[in-house]
């Protein structure tokens, strides 16, 4: 059975064709520039790579150029788009209404589509994308939306309910919902087939990435998350602020006659890693200036690393436990330096990593500590839980 994922942007469409007979990944790629002009970007199991200039006015046609790309030509994967069984898309913001993947219905859309207030950005380019992926492959092909803030779902009201208002929740839905849950599902998992066990363990997920967010997960269960009600909550991130105390942006909206949105852009795009350090959103480029000396790169890689040490702290604290700590996302998969500055000092909480082999992993699933407290990194795979999910609802 071969299934498309698609993971679809206001003006992007990322792309994997995943054969689940051994669950390889076929083909894979990237729609760019939707509405404004047009790329793709197609490379296959077989290292062939394909860059092509092309008009996509919208995500129909991008989705025309996908099944070309999958079809015909050099990057050509399968010969007919009716070998595709079925389709899994990731969604962001699933509300309080979807706890689990969902087989798509034209309400799962209407609904996904009228989420908009809580995903802005993502929801209403999902559900368009949803529609045009119809348009092209017809009703017939099953389609299964993967929600991001699904695997959160079963927090405890203590951990998603803000200290504001309650009206505000039930008139606006306003409470902590957490996003990255397809990640941190997918690596709870890993650990749990690799323990051989699931009930009882007490795991906190690191996803670190451009976004990056935290999870406390008892019992393959998350019982809360550093993320909020949008995905700017927790820990510094590339461009995004990460918690900040509420007042701070009440006083510089009055003193520098900030709008709402103009905030938003200031929160979203301007702080973070970018905003402390001056220098850059990327993770490396600010590792390579703090040990050029650059102050504020120094202060935002501090600052992230301390961040991280505290929500561990915190969520052992929560769960009353703690028995292992999983890195993944870009960062957590690939910084050592990262990962040595976080457990340093967590020798109390039976945290002990084995300093050589944590420089040596990049991007490879590895116990990397030798203390009581595992520590592991754990590679992410997003895209294949969606391949997953997508197979067995359809075959419910
Ligand atoms: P996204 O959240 O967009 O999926 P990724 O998970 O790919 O992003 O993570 C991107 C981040 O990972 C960037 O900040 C990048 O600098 C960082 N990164 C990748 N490799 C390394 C490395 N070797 N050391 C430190 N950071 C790294």
């Amino acid at each position: 059975m071969k299934i498309l994922v698609i993971n679809a942007g206001s003006s992007s469409l990322k792309y994997q064709l995943i054969d689940m007979d051994g669950e390889h990944v076929l083909a894979k790629g990237n729609c760019e520039r939707i509405g404004v002009g047009g790329l793709i970007t197609h490379s296959t199991a077989d290292g062939k790579k394909i860059k092509i200039e092309r008009e996509f006015p919208s995500h129909k046609e991008a989705f025309l150029a996908v099944i070309e790309m999958l079809t015909t030509g050099e990057g050509k994967v399968i010969n007919d788009m009716k070998e595709i069984s079925a389709i899994g898309h990731r969604v962001l913001h699933g509300s309080e209404v979807y706890k689990v993947s969902t087989k798509i219905t034209d309400k799962v859309i209407e609904d996904i589509a009228a989420f908009k207030d809580l995903g802005p950005l993502h929801n209403p380019p999902q559900a368009v994308a949803m529609k045009a992926c119809q348009e092209v492959f017809g009703k017939d092909t099953p389609m299964v939306a993967v929600f991001d803030t699904s695997f959160h779902q079963t927090m405890p009201e203590k951990a998603y309910i803000f200290g504001i208002p309650y009206e505000y929740y039930e008139k606006y839905h306003i409470r902590r919902y957490g996003f990255h849950g397809t990640s941190h599902r997918y690596v709870s998992m890993r650990y749990g087939q690799l323990k051989g066990k699931v009930e009882g363990t007490k795991i906190v997920t690191c996803h670190l990435g451009n976004g990056s967010s935290i999870t406390a997960i008892k019992d393959g269960k998350c019982m809360d998350t550093s993320m909020g009600f949008t995905p700017l909550d927790g820990i510094i991130m590339g461009t995004r602020s990460g918690g900040v105390d509420p007042s701070v942006l009440t006083f510089i909206a009055e003193k520098e006659n900030i709008s709402p949105s103009e905030m938003s852009d200031l929160l979203n795009k301007k702080s973070g890693f970018l905003g402390i350090s001056g220098l850059s959103s990327d993770a490396r480029d600010l590792v390579n200036a703090a040990h050029e000396g650059h102050h504020r790169a120094k202060l935002a890689c501090d600052i992230v690393r301390y961040q991280i040490k505290k929500y561990i702290g915190s969520y052992a604290a929560a769960m009353g436990g703690l028995d292992a700590v999983i890195f993944t996302g870009g960062i957590g998969e690939n910084s050592g330096e990262l990962r040595e500055e976080v457990c340093e000092g967590l020798e109390f909480m039976g945290i002990e990593l084995d300093k050589e082999l944590n420089d040596s992993i990049h991007g490879e699933e590895k116990l990397i500590s030798t203390g009581k407290t595992e520590v592991w990194v754990i590679p992410t795979n997003e895209e294949l839980l969606i391949a997953r999910d997508t197979k067995e609802i359809i075959e419910q």
